[in-house]
Protein backbone atom coordinates (compact mmCIF):
# COMPACT_ATOMS: atom_id res chain seq x y z
CA UNK A 1 0.00 0.00 0.00
CA UNK A 2 1.35 3.29 -1.04
CA UNK A 3 1.76 5.99 1.83
CA UNK A 4 -1.08 8.01 0.00
CA UNK A 5 -3.26 4.96 0.21
CA UNK A 6 -2.25 3.91 3.83
CA UNK A 7 -3.21 7.78 4.48
CA UNK A 8 -6.26 7.35 3.09
CA UNK A 9 -7.03 4.28 4.43
CA UNK A 10 -6.59 5.76 8.35
CA UNK A 11 -8.57 8.78 7.36
CA UNK A 12 -11.39 6.73 6.12
CA UNK A 13 -11.30 4.72 9.28
CA UNK A 14 -10.86 8.15 12.05
CA UNK A 15 -13.75 9.53 9.91
CA UNK A 16 -15.62 6.32 10.79
CA UNK A 17 -14.82 5.85 14.17
CA UNK A 18 -15.70 9.75 14.95
CA UNK A 19 -19.11 9.35 12.84
CA UNK A 20 -19.69 6.23 14.85
CA UNK A 21 -18.69 8.47 18.25
CA UNK A 22 -21.04 11.36 17.24
CA UNK A 23 -23.70 8.63 16.87
CA UNK A 24 -23.61 7.03 20.47
CA UNK A 25 -22.69 10.44 21.91
CA UNK A 26 -26.56 11.67 20.14
CA UNK A 27 -27.84 8.15 21.50
CA UNK A 28 -26.89 8.85 24.58
CA UNK A 29 -27.92 12.55 25.32
CA UNK A 30 -29.48 13.17 27.92
CA UNK A 31 -33.49 13.12 27.43
CA UNK A 32 -34.82 16.48 28.38
CA UNK A 33 -37.24 17.55 31.46
CA UNK A 34 -40.19 17.05 28.98
CA UNK A 35 -39.31 13.58 27.54
CA UNK A 36 -38.43 12.32 31.10
CA UNK A 37 -41.82 13.50 32.66
CA UNK A 38 -43.18 11.60 29.30
CA UNK A 39 -40.99 8.16 29.68
CA UNK A 40 -42.07 8.59 33.24
CA UNK A 41 -45.49 9.08 32.86
CA UNK A 42 -45.52 11.55 35.79
CA UNK A 43 -45.59 14.90 36.15
CA UNK A 44 -44.30 15.64 39.69
CA UNK A 45 -45.84 18.97 40.95
CA UNK A 46 -45.27 20.66 44.24
CA UNK A 47 -47.89 22.99 45.84
CA UNK A 48 -49.01 24.58 49.28
CA UNK A 49 -51.93 22.75 50.81
CA UNK A 50 -54.70 25.69 51.25
CA UNK A 51 -57.72 26.41 50.12
CA UNK A 52 -56.37 28.17 47.03
CA UNK A 53 -53.98 25.68 45.80
CA UNK A 54 -55.00 22.28 46.91
CA UNK A 55 -56.45 20.40 49.57
CA UNK A 56 -58.72 17.39 49.86
CA UNK A 57 -62.36 17.40 50.09
CA UNK A 58 -65.00 14.42 49.89
CA UNK A 59 -64.22 13.64 46.63
CA UNK A 60 -60.94 13.69 46.55
CA UNK A 61 -57.97 16.03 45.30
CA UNK A 62 -59.35 19.97 44.51
CA UNK A 63 -58.19 23.20 44.53
CA UNK A 64 -57.27 25.95 41.57
CA UNK A 65 -53.73 25.05 40.95
CA UNK A 66 -54.51 21.61 41.59
CA UNK A 67 -57.55 21.67 38.81
CA UNK A 68 -55.41 23.83 36.19
CA UNK A 69 -52.22 21.34 36.69
CA UNK A 70 -54.31 18.22 36.13
CA UNK A 71 -55.66 19.23 32.69
CA UNK A 72 -51.90 20.40 32.33
CA UNK A 73 -51.18 16.11 33.06
CA UNK A 74 -53.92 15.48 31.03
CA UNK A 75 -52.97 16.94 27.90
CA UNK A 76 -49.41 15.77 28.45
CA UNK A 77 -51.03 12.52 28.98
CA UNK A 78 -49.00 11.68 32.36
CA UNK A 79 -50.38 10.88 35.59
CA UNK A 80 -50.09 13.77 37.58
CA UNK A 81 -48.77 13.39 41.48
CA UNK A 82 -48.91 15.81 44.06
CA UNK A 83 -46.67 16.92 46.91
CA UNK A 84 -46.86 19.75 49.51
CA UNK A 85 -44.41 21.61 50.56
CA UNK A 86 -43.92 22.10 54.83
CA UNK A 87 -43.39 26.02 53.52
CA UNK A 88 -42.27 28.29 50.48
CA UNK A 89 -38.44 27.83 51.71
CA UNK A 90 -39.11 23.94 51.56
CA UNK A 91 -40.86 24.06 48.49
CA UNK A 92 -37.67 26.03 46.61
CA UNK A 93 -35.72 23.45 47.88
CA UNK A 94 -37.89 20.72 46.90
CA UNK A 95 -37.98 21.68 43.42
CA UNK A 96 -34.45 22.11 42.97
CA UNK A 97 -33.20 18.63 44.20
CA UNK A 98 -32.76 16.71 41.41
CA UNK A 99 -35.04 13.85 41.28
CA UNK A 100 -37.53 15.80 42.63
CA UNK A 101 -40.80 17.40 41.49
CA UNK A 102 -40.25 19.62 38.26
CA UNK A 103 -42.72 21.71 38.46
CA UNK A 104 -44.33 24.11 41.33
CA UNK A 105 -47.77 25.43 40.87
CA UNK A 106 -48.85 27.14 44.11
CA UNK A 107 -49.70 30.12 43.63
CA UNK A 108 -46.52 31.97 43.41
CA UNK A 109 -45.44 35.20 42.11
CA UNK A 110 -42.35 36.34 40.33
CA UNK A 111 -39.69 38.41 42.42
CA UNK A 112 -36.23 39.50 41.62
CA UNK A 113 -34.48 37.14 44.40
CA UNK A 114 -36.64 34.40 43.07
CA UNK A 115 -35.49 35.30 39.42
CA UNK A 116 -32.00 33.43 39.79
CA UNK A 117 -33.35 30.30 41.29
CA UNK A 118 -36.12 29.43 39.34
CA UNK A 119 -37.83 30.22 35.87
CA UNK A 120 -41.76 31.50 35.77
CA UNK A 121 -44.33 30.57 33.24
CA UNK A 122 -46.57 32.76 31.37
CA UNK A 123 -48.86 34.23 33.96
CA UNK A 124 -52.40 32.71 34.32
CA UNK A 125 -53.72 35.13 37.69
CA UNK A 126 -53.56 38.61 38.19
CA UNK A 127 -53.25 39.60 41.79
CA UNK A 128 -52.53 42.39 44.07
CA UNK A 129 -50.80 42.28 48.10
CA UNK A 130 -53.16 43.53 50.32
CA UNK A 131 -52.97 44.57 53.82
CA UNK A 132 -55.15 43.36 55.79
CA UNK A 133 -56.80 44.21 59.23
CA UNK A 134 -59.56 43.68 61.67
CA UNK A 135 -63.13 45.14 61.63
CA UNK A 136 -63.22 47.73 64.23
CA UNK A 137 -59.35 48.80 64.39
CA UNK A 138 -58.50 51.91 63.02
CA UNK A 139 -58.15 50.96 58.64
CA UNK A 140 -54.32 51.78 57.77
CA UNK A 141 -54.65 53.43 54.92
CA UNK A 142 -50.35 54.22 53.76
CA UNK A 143 -47.34 52.10 54.71
CA UNK A 144 -46.43 54.38 57.31
CA UNK A 145 -49.50 53.09 59.56
CA UNK A 146 -47.92 50.17 59.64
CA UNK A 147 -45.42 51.48 62.04
CA UNK A 148 -45.80 49.75 65.79
CA UNK A 149 -48.18 47.44 64.23
CA UNK A 150 -47.81 43.37 65.12
CA UNK A 151 -47.32 42.05 61.09
CA UNK A 152 -46.97 38.14 60.25
CA UNK A 153 -46.37 37.09 56.59
CA UNK A 154 -45.18 33.86 55.25
CA UNK A 155 -41.65 33.19 55.63
CA UNK A 156 -39.90 33.16 52.57
CA UNK A 157 -43.01 34.84 50.62
CA UNK A 158 -42.63 37.80 48.23
CA UNK A 159 -44.22 39.92 50.83
CA UNK A 160 -41.62 39.13 52.92
CA UNK A 161 -39.45 40.80 50.05
CA UNK A 162 -42.27 44.03 49.88
CA UNK A 163 -41.97 44.45 53.97
CA UNK A 164 -38.31 44.10 53.81
CA UNK A 165 -38.10 46.80 51.33
CA UNK A 166 -40.36 49.03 53.07
CA UNK A 167 -38.70 49.02 55.97
CA UNK A 168 -35.63 50.17 54.30
CA UNK A 169 -37.81 53.65 53.72
CA UNK A 170 -39.84 53.08 57.13
CA UNK A 171 -37.50 51.53 59.88
CA UNK A 172 -40.12 51.77 62.21
CA UNK A 173 -42.08 48.71 60.62
CA UNK A 174 -41.86 45.43 62.19
CA UNK A 175 -42.65 42.06 60.85
CA UNK A 176 -42.89 38.17 61.74
CA UNK A 177 -42.01 35.56 59.07
CA UNK A 178 -43.26 32.93 59.69
CA UNK A 179 -42.56 29.39 58.34
CA UNK A 180 -45.21 27.52 60.04
CA UNK A 181 -48.73 29.03 59.01
CA UNK A 182 -50.64 28.63 55.48
CA UNK A 183 -52.09 32.03 54.38
CA UNK A 184 -55.29 31.10 55.80
CA UNK A 185 -53.82 31.16 59.61
CA UNK A 186 -52.78 34.27 59.10
CA UNK A 187 -56.25 35.75 58.04
CA UNK A 188 -57.60 33.64 60.73
CA UNK A 189 -55.53 35.53 63.46
CA UNK A 190 -56.30 38.80 61.88
CA UNK A 191 -60.16 37.80 62.53
CA UNK A 192 -59.11 36.77 66.27
CA UNK A 193 -57.17 39.75 66.76
CA UNK A 194 -54.00 37.61 67.17
CA UNK A 195 -52.07 39.71 64.98
CA UNK A 196 -52.37 43.07 63.80
CA UNK A 197 -52.04 42.76 60.18
CA UNK A 198 -50.69 40.93 57.45
CA UNK A 199 -49.86 41.09 53.95
CA UNK A 200 -51.10 38.55 51.37
CA UNK A 201 -52.06 38.00 47.55
CA UNK A 202 -55.90 39.49 46.50
CA UNK A 203 -57.15 36.07 45.24
CA UNK A 204 -56.35 34.57 48.50
CA UNK A 205 -58.41 37.31 50.44
CA UNK A 206 -61.18 37.01 47.92
CA UNK A 207 -61.62 32.93 48.32
CA UNK A 208 -61.59 33.29 52.36
CA UNK A 209 -63.28 36.48 52.94
CA UNK A 210 -66.69 34.19 53.59
CA UNK A 211 -64.73 32.13 56.24
CA UNK A 212 -63.38 34.95 58.39
CA UNK A 213 -66.05 37.65 59.53
CA UNK A 214 -63.76 40.51 60.65
CA UNK A 215 -61.28 40.57 57.99
CA UNK A 216 -61.42 43.62 55.96
CA UNK A 217 -58.82 44.92 53.55
CA UNK A 218 -56.98 47.92 54.45
CA UNK A 219 -55.21 48.98 51.40
CA UNK A 220 -53.67 47.69 48.35
CA UNK A 221 -49.43 47.63 48.70
CA UNK A 222 -47.77 47.77 45.33
CA UNK A 223 -48.52 47.27 41.88
CA UNK A 224 -50.77 44.77 40.79
CA UNK A 225 -48.62 41.00 39.81
CA UNK A 226 -49.20 37.88 38.21
CA UNK A 227 -49.07 34.10 39.80
CA UNK A 228 -46.97 32.22 37.92
CA UNK A 229 -45.92 27.95 37.35
CA UNK A 230 -42.31 28.01 38.12
CA UNK A 231 -39.72 25.41 37.26
CA UNK A 232 -35.93 24.93 38.69
CA UNK A 233 -32.98 26.81 37.02
CA UNK A 234 -31.16 25.05 34.46
CA UNK A 235 -30.77 25.79 30.21
CA UNK A 236 -33.34 23.09 29.25
CA UNK A 237 -36.76 25.04 28.11
CA UNK A 238 -38.75 21.58 27.59
CA UNK A 239 -40.85 21.76 30.27
CA UNK A 240 -41.24 25.19 30.32
CA UNK A 241 -41.76 25.43 26.91
CA UNK A 242 -45.23 22.91 26.68
CA UNK A 243 -46.32 24.96 30.39
CA UNK A 244 -46.35 28.29 28.41
CA UNK A 245 -48.34 26.84 25.26
CA UNK A 246 -50.66 25.10 27.87
CA UNK A 247 -51.41 27.86 29.50
CA UNK A 248 -51.73 30.14 26.70
CA UNK A 249 -54.07 28.11 24.90
CA UNK A 250 -56.39 27.57 28.69
CA UNK A 251 -56.31 31.08 28.45
CA UNK A 252 -57.93 31.84 24.87
CA UNK A 253 -60.17 28.71 25.01
CA UNK A 254 -61.75 29.93 28.13
CA UNK A 255 -60.81 27.09 30.48
CA UNK A 256 -58.71 29.19 32.71
CA UNK A 257 -61.63 31.86 33.15
CA UNK A 258 -64.28 28.99 34.05
CA UNK A 259 -61.65 27.91 37.07
CA UNK A 260 -61.29 31.41 38.28
CA UNK A 261 -65.08 31.92 38.21
CA UNK A 262 -65.38 29.07 40.66
CA UNK A 263 -62.74 29.60 43.04
CA UNK A 264 -62.52 33.06 42.76
CA UNK A 265 -66.05 34.10 42.13
CA UNK A 266 -67.59 34.31 46.04
CA UNK A 267 -67.22 38.02 46.10
CA UNK A 268 -68.61 38.72 42.82
CA UNK A 269 -71.94 36.10 43.40
CA UNK A 270 -72.32 36.92 47.07
CA UNK A 271 -71.06 40.75 46.83
CA UNK A 272 -68.56 41.69 49.36
CA UNK A 273 -71.35 42.37 52.27
CA UNK A 274 -72.81 39.26 51.22
CA UNK A 275 -69.56 37.27 51.64
CA UNK A 276 -69.11 38.36 55.16
CA UNK A 277 -72.55 38.45 56.51
CA UNK A 278 -72.25 34.90 55.22
CA UNK A 279 -69.32 34.32 57.35
CA UNK A 280 -71.27 36.18 60.36
CA UNK A 281 -74.22 33.35 59.75
CA UNK A 282 -72.01 30.14 59.52
CA UNK A 283 -70.98 31.48 63.08
CA UNK A 284 -74.30 32.42 64.88
CA UNK A 285 -77.05 31.17 62.91
CA UNK A 286 -76.01 27.51 61.16
CA UNK A 287 -74.95 25.61 64.31
CA UNK A 288 -78.82 25.65 65.56
CA UNK A 289 -79.68 23.85 62.48
CA UNK A 290 -76.73 21.55 61.66
CA UNK A 291 -77.99 18.53 63.28
CA UNK A 292 -81.51 18.73 61.24
CA UNK A 293 -79.69 18.93 58.01
CA UNK A 294 -77.33 16.36 58.63
CA UNK A 295 -79.80 14.21 59.80
CA UNK A 296 -82.38 14.69 56.99
CA UNK A 297 -79.60 14.46 54.54
CA UNK A 298 -78.94 11.05 55.75
CA UNK A 299 -82.93 9.90 56.09
CA UNK A 300 -83.08 10.95 52.27
CA UNK A 301 -80.11 10.52 51.11
CA UNK A 302 -79.02 13.84 49.83
CA UNK A 303 -75.83 15.97 51.23
CA UNK A 304 -76.34 17.64 53.88
CA UNK A 305 -74.28 20.33 52.85
CA UNK A 306 -76.80 20.84 49.70
CA UNK A 307 -79.59 21.10 51.93
CA UNK A 308 -78.25 23.53 53.97
CA UNK A 309 -77.10 25.83 51.04
CA UNK A 310 -80.61 25.75 49.90
CA UNK A 311 -81.27 26.47 53.22
CA UNK A 312 -79.46 29.84 53.35
CA UNK A 313 -80.69 30.85 49.88
CA UNK A 314 -84.22 30.61 51.32
CA UNK A 315 -84.43 32.24 54.28
CA UNK A 316 -80.30 32.84 55.85
CA UNK A 317 -80.85 30.25 57.95
CA UNK A 318 -83.89 31.62 59.79
CA UNK A 319 -86.62 29.86 60.81
CA UNK A 320 -90.01 31.68 61.11
CA UNK A 321 -89.58 34.18 58.28
CA UNK A 322 -92.88 34.78 55.94
CA UNK A 323 -92.56 36.07 52.14
CA UNK A 324 -94.84 38.16 50.66
CA UNK A 325 -96.37 35.46 48.93
CA UNK A 326 -96.73 33.07 51.61
CA UNK A 327 -94.37 30.74 51.64
CA UNK A 328 -92.67 30.10 55.41
CA UNK A 329 -90.20 29.18 57.43
CA UNK A 330 -86.43 27.71 56.94
CA UNK A 331 -86.59 25.99 53.60
CA UNK A 332 -89.69 28.55 52.27
CA UNK A 333 -92.17 26.33 51.88
CA UNK A 334 -95.38 26.65 50.22
CA UNK A 335 -98.93 25.47 52.23
CA UNK A 336 -98.94 22.81 49.08
CA UNK A 337 -96.01 21.49 49.11
CA UNK A 338 -95.56 20.93 53.00
CA UNK A 339 -98.71 19.57 52.65
CA UNK A 340 -97.69 17.04 49.99
CA UNK A 341 -94.49 16.53 52.34
CA UNK A 342 -96.19 15.97 55.51
CA UNK A 343 -95.22 19.10 57.26
CA UNK A 344 -97.91 20.40 60.01
CA UNK A 345 -95.84 23.31 61.15
CA UNK A 346 -93.75 25.19 58.39
CA UNK A 347 -92.31 27.10 61.12
CA UNK A 348 -91.06 24.30 63.09
CA UNK A 349 -87.20 24.36 61.77
CA UNK A 350 -86.77 20.51 61.55
CA UNK A 351 -90.25 19.88 59.76
CA UNK A 352 -89.42 22.50 57.55
CA UNK A 353 -85.50 21.13 56.57
CA UNK A 354 -87.12 17.41 56.25
CA UNK A 355 -89.99 18.82 53.81
CA UNK A 356 -87.40 20.76 52.02
CA UNK A 357 -85.01 17.60 51.55
CA UNK A 358 -88.11 15.47 50.17
CA UNK A 359 -89.25 17.94 48.03
CA UNK A 360 -85.81 18.24 46.52
CA UNK A 361 -85.93 14.27 45.74
CA UNK A 362 -89.53 14.32 44.72
CA UNK A 363 -88.60 16.83 41.88
CA UNK A 364 -85.25 15.67 41.13
CA UNK A 365 -87.25 12.14 40.61
CA UNK A 366 -89.66 14.20 38.05
CA UNK A 367 -87.03 15.29 36.19
CA UNK A 368 -86.17 13.16 32.31
CA UNK A 369 -83.80 10.79 32.97
CA UNK A 370 -81.99 12.26 29.73
CA UNK A 371 -80.71 15.10 31.89
CA UNK A 372 -77.48 13.10 34.13
CA UNK A 373 -75.51 14.80 37.06
CA UNK A 374 -74.25 16.69 38.16
CA UNK A 375 -76.76 19.07 36.04
CA UNK A 376 -80.05 16.65 37.15
CA UNK A 377 -78.84 18.29 40.73
CA UNK A 378 -78.99 21.93 39.34
CA UNK A 379 -81.86 21.24 37.28
CA UNK A 380 -83.54 19.91 40.23
CA UNK A 381 -82.90 23.38 41.97
CA UNK A 382 -84.13 25.15 39.35
CA UNK A 383 -87.33 23.25 39.27
CA UNK A 384 -87.14 24.32 42.50
CA UNK A 385 -87.29 27.75 42.63
CA UNK A 386 -89.23 27.88 39.61
CA UNK A 387 -91.36 24.99 38.84
CA UNK A 388 -90.77 21.74 36.32
CA UNK A 389 -93.36 23.60 34.03
CA UNK A 390 -91.73 26.73 33.30
CA UNK A 391 -87.87 24.60 33.44
CA UNK A 392 -89.27 21.74 30.49
CA UNK A 393 -89.97 25.41 28.94
CA UNK A 394 -86.67 26.57 28.88
CA UNK A 395 -85.42 23.32 27.99
CA UNK A 396 -87.46 23.48 24.88
CA UNK A 397 -86.18 27.35 23.95
CA UNK A 398 -82.78 25.75 24.28
CA UNK A 399 -83.69 22.50 21.93
CA UNK A 400 -85.15 25.22 19.54
CA UNK A 401 -81.73 26.73 19.61
CA UNK A 402 -79.82 23.62 18.36
CA UNK A 403 -78.48 23.61 22.47
CA UNK A 404 -78.60 20.75 24.51
CA UNK A 405 -82.07 20.46 26.51
CA UNK A 406 -80.03 18.42 29.48
CA UNK A 407 -76.81 20.73 29.94
CA UNK A 408 -77.57 23.35 32.96
CA UNK A 409 -74.69 25.59 31.01
CA UNK A 410 -77.31 25.99 28.01
CA UNK A 411 -81.05 25.69 29.96
CA UNK A 412 -79.69 28.45 31.92
CA UNK A 413 -78.79 30.36 28.91
CA UNK A 414 -82.38 30.02 27.84
CA UNK A 415 -84.58 30.81 31.23
CA UNK A 416 -83.90 34.42 31.46
CA UNK A 417 -86.55 34.34 27.91
CA UNK A 418 -89.10 33.27 29.78
CA UNK A 419 -89.44 36.87 31.16
CA UNK A 420 -89.79 37.95 27.53
CA UNK A 421 -92.67 38.24 25.82
CA UNK A 422 -91.73 37.31 22.42
CA UNK A 423 -90.26 33.84 24.14
CA UNK A 424 -92.60 33.12 26.87
CA UNK A 425 -95.87 33.69 23.98
CA UNK A 426 -94.35 30.67 22.10
CA UNK A 427 -93.99 28.27 25.43
CA UNK A 428 -96.68 26.10 27.29
CA UNK A 429 -96.11 27.45 31.17
CA UNK A 430 -96.27 31.32 29.54
CA UNK A 431 -94.51 34.21 31.74
CA UNK A 432 -91.87 33.49 34.21
CA UNK A 433 -89.27 35.25 36.50
CA UNK A 434 -86.76 32.95 34.39
CA UNK A 435 -83.60 35.44 36.34
CA UNK A 436 -84.56 33.91 39.31
CA UNK A 437 -83.81 30.29 39.16
CA UNK A 438 -80.26 30.70 37.19
CA UNK A 439 -79.13 33.48 40.63
CA UNK A 440 -81.13 30.62 43.16
CA UNK A 441 -78.96 27.95 41.54
CA UNK A 442 -75.39 30.32 41.56
CA UNK A 443 -75.80 30.94 44.84
CA UNK A 444 -77.05 27.75 46.24
CA UNK A 445 -73.76 26.37 43.87
CA UNK A 446 -71.75 29.14 45.79
CA UNK A 447 -72.71 28.40 49.70
CA UNK A 448 -71.96 24.85 48.79
CA UNK A 449 -68.69 25.22 47.44
CA UNK A 450 -68.04 27.30 51.15
CA UNK A 451 -69.84 24.78 53.07
CA UNK A 452 -67.63 21.78 51.52
CA UNK A 453 -64.48 23.49 52.47
CA UNK A 454 -65.31 24.86 55.90
CA UNK A 455 -66.84 21.41 56.80
CA UNK A 456 -64.13 19.09 56.33
CA UNK A 457 -63.70 16.89 59.62
CA UNK A 458 -60.50 18.51 60.32
CA UNK A 459 -61.61 21.74 60.11
CA UNK A 460 -64.93 21.10 62.28
CA UNK A 461 -65.64 23.21 65.54
CA UNK A 462 -64.85 26.57 66.56
CA UNK A 463 -61.38 26.68 65.90
CA UNK A 464 -61.84 26.00 62.48
CA UNK A 465 -58.73 26.50 60.21
CA UNK A 466 -56.20 26.50 63.27
CA UNK A 467 -54.05 23.30 61.66
CA UNK A 468 -54.40 23.92 57.83
CA UNK A 469 -50.90 22.93 57.04
CA UNK A 470 -51.87 19.12 56.07
CA UNK A 471 -54.02 17.77 53.78
CA UNK A 472 -57.45 16.42 55.55
CA UNK A 473 -58.62 12.94 55.09
CA UNK A 474 -61.80 12.71 53.34
CA UNK A 475 -64.85 12.73 54.86
CA UNK A 476 -66.28 9.60 55.46
CA UNK A 477 -69.08 10.67 57.52
CA UNK A 478 -70.07 11.82 54.10
CA UNK A 479 -72.79 9.76 51.80
CA UNK A 480 -70.53 8.27 48.94
CA UNK A 481 -69.87 10.62 46.00
CA UNK A 482 -72.99 9.37 43.59
CA UNK A 483 -75.70 10.47 46.19
CA UNK A 484 -74.01 14.54 46.01
CA UNK A 485 -73.45 16.82 43.29
CA UNK A 486 -69.89 16.50 41.93
CA UNK A 487 -69.59 20.46 41.02
N1 LIG B 1 -47.90 34.70 46.32
C1 LIG B 1 -47.11 34.53 47.50
C2 LIG B 1 -45.66 34.32 47.08
O1 LIG B 1 -45.39 34.18 45.90
C3 LIG B 1 -47.56 33.36 48.32
C4 LIG B 1 -49.03 33.33 48.56
C5 LIG B 1 -49.54 34.45 49.45
O2 LIG B 1 -48.89 34.79 50.43
O3 LIG B 1 -50.63 34.95 49.20
O4 LIG B 1 -44.80 34.30 47.90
Amino acid sequence: MSSKNAFRSSLAKWLLATGLLLMLSACVEKPSTLERVKEAGVLRVITRNSPATYFQDRNGETGFEYELVKRFADDLGVKLQIETADNLDDLFTKLHAPGGPVLAAAGLVQSDSRKTEARFSHPYLDVTPQIIYRNGQPRPARPEDLIGKHIMVLKGSTHAEQLAALKVQYPGINYEESDQVEVVDLLRMVDEGQIDLTLVDSNEVAMNQVYFANVRVAFDLGDAQSQRWVVGPGQDNSLLNEVNAFLDKVDKNGTLQRLKDRYYGHVDVLGYVGATTFAEHLQQRLPKYEKFFRDSGKDQQVDWRLLAAIGYQESMWQAEVTSKTGVRGLMMLTQNTAQAMGVSDRLNPKQSIIGGAKYFNAIKEQLDDSILEPDRTWFALAAYNIGTGHLDDARKLAQNEGLSPNKWLDVKKMLPRLAQKQWYSKTRYGYARGGEPVHFVANIRRYYDILTWVTQPQLEGSQAVESNLHVPAIDTSQPPADQSPPL
